[in-house]
């Protein structure tokens, strides 16, 4: 019998297999590196099988690994790095792997690296290149500028026999253009490799845990608010009108996936017009800017395109025209957000921040009797509903906004994440950390009863949050780009069958025009 003949045999045997996570890694060495990581994680971990060297070997093996009865397939070893920023040790986790006739997308790429990130390796996720021999010097440059990561000889035969179960493919460098295989500092590489191997051993563990079908419920509406889209296209148009750079005063909108992708065609972003060269175009961001920012912008003669939300600017227009009718103002918000800032720069000696019901107390308006308050306008409703309840107690004339400040695009998000939450077990909201309205979406999952996270991208799940859960709710902040959802659906099918459907609790037709210097496109 040979060993995996043995192996396969045993596997059949074991409850544990059955279920779990079976590694493929061509070397001994590499097997043992791997099954030392797993070690850790407990006996139900996985099984490791060393599937020999080359294609040949790998070929020979792969009908018999795939009637093997595990649940996820990993394939898992040293390879040749590619990429001149690639360094020993690196760790390569395969987005597709392909012997460049056939390709096979490992979906939950991004999931696993993210795990493998967390665990302090460093990881890139790209393309995998299985060919028939060694690579080296020009070769290695021409399929470097093809956009493969890693070459190795194993890994796109190995995965066939994945057969449609989860697939992950791991490769840790052990040489690089600078450092080929023959070479002073290859022993050094192939050890380093081989550590990495073994520190990633926890994280397929964990991968292969996470593995499940599952429902996706997507709560609508979620991502692009008609303010978002408008401030995006203000930046997109001035930068096709202007050409780069153009200057941003904060980031355009709170999401970092928007941010890159502006500062890719060539918007600068500052945190102060000091920042900004003389005679340089500027935007002010979604968020608003107080008064004393545009005056300084007309002191510096700077070109500016204001993409305030009008819904934000509504807000500030309340502001001044309480203030100017002898009004305390109550601002209803968190200290240090842009909005707020802005909207505290309105009227600054007759604005003051409330976060809390507890703060209403120490209010000391001049006129009892000339109280009113407004709101940030991504709050939680009932959060902020729960402070002016405390203002109008302690002022019973306290004026209110003439419409509701918490706008329309925050109420749907909040209402659709609460629809969602109450039939999921768990519930993920992408948007970014200092995105006001998407850190509300979690609160309010979390306070109808659910369990709920924000993530800035798929490589944000972690794995250890998804073992047991069926059914996952999926909304979007307003600053969160509608793609990013559809990454983390592509991700979860990565771990097994997906359905998706969706809780649409209203529809929204909402679009603001444009302002006028960026009209003509
Ligand atoms: S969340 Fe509301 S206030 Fe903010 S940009 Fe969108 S529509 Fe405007």
């Amino acid at each position: 019998m040979t060993r995996l003949q043995a192996a396969t045999a045993r596997a059949r045997r074991s409850p544990v297999t059955r279920s779990g996570l079976l590694v493929c890694a061509p070397l001994r060495l590499e097997a043992r590196a791997v099954r030392r990581g797993l070690r850790g994680s407990g006996p139900e971990a996985g099984q490791v099988v060393t599937t020999g060297y080359g294609p040949r070997r790998a070929g020979a093996r792969e009908a018999a690994l795939r009637q093997q009865p595990f649940a996820a397939l990993a394939v898992a070893g040293t390879g040749g790095g590619l990429a001149a920023d690639l360094r020993p040790g690196d760790l390569v986790v395969a987005s597709e792997v392909t012997d460049g006739h056939t390709v096979l997308p490992c979906a939950s790429a991004s999931l696993l690296a993210g795990e493998l990130r967390r665990a302090g390796l460093r990881v890139r996720v790209g393309r995998v290149l299985t060919v028939d021999h060694l690579v080296r010097g020009a070769e290695r440059e021409r399929l470097a500028a093809t956009g493969v990561l890693v070459a190795d000889m194993e890994s796109a035969v190995l995965a066939r026999a994945a057969d449609g179960r989860p697939l992950a493919v791991v490769r840790a460098v052990s040489d690089t253009p600078d450092r080929p295989l023959v070479s002073p500092g290859a022993l050094g590489g192939g050890l380093a490799a081989l550590r990495s191997l073994r520190a990633a051993g926890p994280a397929l563990a964990r991968w292969a845990a996470a593995v499940g079908d599952r429902q996706v419920l997507l709560a609508g509406p979620r991502s692009f608010c008609a303010g978002v889209e408008r401030a995006i296209e203000i930046v997109e148009r001035a930068l096709d009108q202007q050409g780069p750079p153009v200057y941003v005063r904060k980031q355009i909108v709170h999401n970092s996936h928007v941010v890159a992708g502006l500062e890719e065609r060539g918007a600068i972003f500052v945190d102060e017009l000091s920042e900004v060269p003389d005679g340089a175009p500027v935007v002010f961001s979604a968020h608003g800017v107080s008064p004393a920012v545009r005056t300084e912008a007309d002191r510096r003669g700077l070109t500016t395109v204001d993409a305030t939300c009008p819904l934000v600017a509504k807000v500030h227009a309340e502001a001044r025209r309480f203030a100017s009718d002898g009004y305390l103002v109550a601002l209803i918000g968190h200290e240090g957000h842009e909005e707020v800032e802005g909207t505290l720069g309105e009227a600054p000696d007759s604005v003051a921040l409330v976060q809390t019901a507890a703060d209403v107390s120490a209010l000391q308006p001049p006129d009892p009797g000339k109280v009113a308050y407004l709101m940030q306008t991504t709050l939680a409703e009932d959060e902020a509903a729960d402070i002016a309840e405390a203002l109008r107690e302690r002022f019973p004339a306290a004026r209110a906004p003439g419409s509701d400040d918490i706008c329309y695009a925050t109420t749907n998000r909040q209402r659709a994440a609460r629809a969602v939450a109450a039939d999921s077990d768990l519930v993920l909201v992408a948007g970014s950390a200092n995105s006001s309205n998407s850190v509300r979406l979690v609160e309010t999952a979390q306070r109808a009863g659910t369990t709920a996270y924000l993530i800035d991208g798929p490589s944000d799940i972690e794995l250890s949050w998804l073992a047991g859960v069926s059914t996952i709710g999926l909304t979007a902040g307003a600053s969160a780009p509608p793609a990013v959802v559809e990454d983390i659906v592509t991700a979860l099918r990565g771990l097994g069958t997906v359905e998706v459907s969706e809780r649409v609790i209203t529809t929204e037709n909402i679009r603001f025009s444009l302002p006028k210097e960026v009209r003509q496109s």
